[in-house]
């Protein structure tokens, strides 16, 4: 079957042509003719799989007759973080090369003036993420009663973070006449309860996983003795430098983490960089253009800020940390070995790991993931007493600067940090940390909800005596 055989206009087949597309991938298949017949369509499809396409092109299709009114699009994607906005927008302009469709991508990072101007001017497509859509909204700057058809991408990870609410709230500004198309990786039943609200008799495509993780990934694990970051840094760095590593995506659980090991890695001297949602968006999208570009070879990433994002050829996932959820694992190695490359994934697993690590086997229907020998590696590094290391051989060898480079107060400080704040807390903050910051608080204030204030008071530090002071300080000085 050919694009040709879809029903699409040849407008967009020389767009598809020119995009270097030749047939249809199963989703795009199974969902174009119904979109295009204005039907809704129920996608269970995972990033990898042509689903951005399966959506973009009847949108396009549709969009192509009629024109946008100020400050009413006519047509809204609802995305989970700002990278996958501004992924769904690339799709817009490379498929819309030869239709006049106006645009906005309304993203947390940029500023409200220049969004709040196109607004104004009328666009076909609005690209969104929750938050910042519904600050417009609330603002009285938007009007969603003119929205002829609405996305959903990534559903289930909408509901990690908390929006399903915001969801809601918008598809009850939109008129019921609209036609949707609603994509999620898993049907969980809160949003299986959604499809079955919004929905108006959808044709359901569901497709498998683009690749089956045993097909095209090696998997491997390095078994650590020692929880140590030090420990771990010192692993991951022995593992970059295997001569197979063209480049790769090192994820770790913790924002803070992200920062520590990109950090770490650069005074090595490895061309990495960080990216998270605390970062500034120009930031993150020059990181991302010059990781695409082969001008980084390393991306330290925490999960939100890589979901969903398109980077075609990474020959590594390295899981630094185990991931605590395990279906983000499976979302991380997939960032390898796509489109029948081969890949490999490593992951540092720690005695602490052990729960999350048998979820994962559990999930991936795998009974043991094999172990790299490390032991040369550990007899070379013993872990010293003081819970460090000692310099290692092979660090000497290869990195003219070796571990005295990572000074040692700070070493201890990054170490601490976690332990003593609440680390599960924070790597849920950071795993469901959406890359718009208004959107960060909100998903993170839902969670907290039922957090109680002496809990949070536990948490905060003591500053000098506290509350309590002492009464031989309260009495007069004998002079
Ligand atoms: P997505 O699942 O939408 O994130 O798409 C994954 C990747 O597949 C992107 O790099 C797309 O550009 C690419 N792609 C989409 N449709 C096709 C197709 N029909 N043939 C080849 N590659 C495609």
């Amino acid at each position: 079957m050919s694009f040709a055989d879809l029903g699409l206009s040849p407008k967009l087949l020389e767009a598809i042509a020119a995009a270097g597309y030749e047939t249809p991938t199963p989703i795009q298949k199974e969902a174009i003719p119904p979109a295009l017949e204005r039907r809704d369509v129920l996608g269970i499809a995972q990033t990898g799989t042509g689903k951005t396409a399966s959506f973009t092109l009847p949108m396009i299709e549709r969009l192509s007759k009629g024109r946008a009114k100020a400050r009413m699009p006519r047509s809204l994607v609802l995305a989970p973080t700002r990278e996958l906005a501004a992924q769904v927008a690339e799709n817009f302009e490379k498929y819309g090369v030869n239709h006049k469709l106006t645009m906005a991508l309304l993203i947390g990072g940029v500023s409200f003036g220049d969004q709040d101007a196109k607004l104004t001017r009328g666009v076909d497509v609005l690209i969104a993420t929750p938050g910042r859509l519904l600050d417009h909204f609330q603002r009285g700057r938007l009007l969603l009663t003119g929205i002829e058809v609405m996305v959903i991408d990534e559903a289930d990870r909408m509901l990690d973070m908390g929006f399903i609410p915001d969801i809601e709230k918008i598809f009850n500004l939109t008129p019921m006449t609209r036609q949707t198309l609603f994509f999620s990786a898993t049907m969980p039943p809160e949003i299986q309860r959604i499809t079955e609200q919004f929905l108006h008799q959808p044709v359901r495509v569901e497709v498998s996983k683009p690749a089956s993780t045993a097909d095209t990934i090696t998997q491997n694990i390095v078994r650590v003795p020692t929880k140590l970051d030090k420990m771990k840094r010192a692993i991951l760095r022995e593992l970059l430098r295997q001569e197979d590593v063209k480049n790769g995506i090192i994820f770790c659980n913790r924002k803070s983490t992200v920062d520590v090991v990109a950090k770490s890695l650069q005074k090595h001297g490895f061309n990495a960089r960080p990216i998270h949602g605390d970062l500034a968006q120009a930031f993150r999208t020059e990181t991302l253009d010059k990781f695409r570009n082969d001008e980084v070879q390393f991306l330290v990433a925490s999960d939100v800020a890589a979901r969903g994002l398109d980077i075609p050829a990474v020959s590594h996932v390295f899981n630094y940390d185990v991931p605590i959820h395990s279906d983000d694992y499976v979302h991380r190695i997939g960032r390898t070995g796509r489109a029948g490359r081969k890949g490999a994934a490593l992951m540092l697993v720690t005695p602490a790991d052990d729960k999350h690590f048998d979820n994962i086997l559990k999930t991936i229907g795998a009974e043991e993931i094999e172990a790299l020998d490390f032991s040369k590696f550990f007899e070379e590094n013993p872990i010293t007493e003081s819970g460090g290391r000692r310099e290692g051989k092979s660090d000497k060898r290869r990195s003219p600067r070796g571990d005295r480079s990572e000074r040692p107060s700070r070493e201890r400080k990054s170490r601490k940090a976690p332990a003593e704040a609440a680390p599960d807390a924070q790597a849920e903050s950071d795993a469901a940390a959406p890359a718009n910051r208004k959107d960060e608080t909100r998903a993170t204030n839902r969670r907290r909800g039922g957090e109680s204030r002496s809990s949070r008071r536990r948490e905060e530090p003591v500053i000098g005596l506290g509350d309590h002071v002492p009464a031989f300080l309260m009495r007069e000085v004998a002079r």
